[in-house]
């Protein structure tokens, strides 16, 4: 383990290819289910992918292409990097037919070299054929990611805060995928209404029972003029601290297994993204804070995994 207290994402990945390798952010020109050009109004209430998006109506290719080829200049370019990773990001990353997204798949990965496919996306975008799809690339020692966003496995939280899925449509989204050998990252959200501390560990210990690949944990962070913001603004909703913020990551992290990779502690929205907290301590001092959290009481990954 990474600072041998917990697994991070860059000591995995220099495991695994034994350098850096690059990750490549993409948005492929997704829309989601939950937003307005889906079936929900407003989608989740802290979502600030404001409006209905348009597709890139057939221009998708070269959209993509100027992303990737952008990063991938700078990245050789800053840090001399020759491995990269391919992450589509943005909104829902398998809300298509399998044909478009097989398309945008293929031409994405056609731009680099890609070791991995990482594909964000929510648990009912998710079916049988698009796992055989993401399958498929499982090639060649060539890994499949997918990063489902579930952020607590309490329906009434997930219900508050309109997400548009319950938890048990995440475990057959999540079933679905292990079965075919696909990587999971698990998305967790940290301070959602009505959740305190025990709210939050029942659902750390309920995926960490799963054994997922990966897990992001993320402070909730409300952009403005989304409905959690008008909640906010009137007075109805509190916000950890940075501190207690670790402190809820440094008990996740005992709960979890000792193989899962800890890839995010903390939200990565730039502040001026952001209205509320407005002000929180950066990558780096919130995972210094939890290794001395951990170091001061003895704790580690896997402590206390299955407790
Ligand atoms: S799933 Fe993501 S993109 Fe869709 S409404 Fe929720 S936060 Fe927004």
């Amino acid at each position: 383990m990474d600072s041998e207290l917990f697994n991070t994402y860059s000591n995995y990945l220099k495991k695994r290819y034994g350098k850096t390798v690059y990750r490549v952010g993409v948005d492929g020109g997704f829309s989601c289910p939950n937003k307005p050009d889906g079936r929900a109004d407003h989608g989740c209430s802290f979502c600030g992918s404001f409006g209905a998006r348009s597709s890139y109506l057939g221009d998708s290719e070269k959209v993509i292409e100027e992303q990737i080829v952008k990063s991938l200049s700078f990245l050789k370019r800053r840090y001399g990097a020759e491995d990269f990773i391919l992450y589509f990001q943005a909104y829902s990353n398998t809300y298509s037919d399998c044909e478009t997204l097989e398309k945008i798949y293929n031409y994405g990965l056609s731009l680099g070299n890609f070791r991995e496919l990482i594909v964000s996306t929510r648990p009912d975008c998710i079916d049988l054929n698009k796992v055989l799809l993401l399958k498929s690339y499982i090639k060649d020692g060539f890994d499949v990611w997918v990063e489902l966003g579930l952020q607590s496995c309490n329906n009434d939280t997930l219900k508050r805060i309109n997400r548009g899925h319950s938890y048990e449509e995440f475990l057959v989204a999540y079933n679905l995928l292990k079965e075919h050998n696909i990587k999971i990252v698990v998305h967790f959200i940290f301070g959602l209404p009505g959740e305190d501390s025990s709210d939050i560990l029942d659902s750390v210990k309920k995926i960490s029972l799963l054994k997922p690949d990966g897990v992001k944990f993320h402070n909730l962070h409300i952009p403005t003029g989304t409905v959690m913001y008008e909640e906010y603004l009137r007075g109805e909703l509190s916000f950890p601290s940075s501190m207690r913020h670790a402190e809820y990551v440094a008990d996740a992290i005992e709960y979890l297994p000792a193989e899962t990779i800890v890839m995010r502690v903390n939200t990565d929205t730039p502040g001026t993204r952001h209205s509320v907290p407005g002000y929180f301590l950066d990558k780096a001092v919130i995972y210094n804070t939890i290794i001395d959290i951990l170091s001061d009481r003895k704790g580690y990954q896997g402590r206390l995994y299955g407790t």
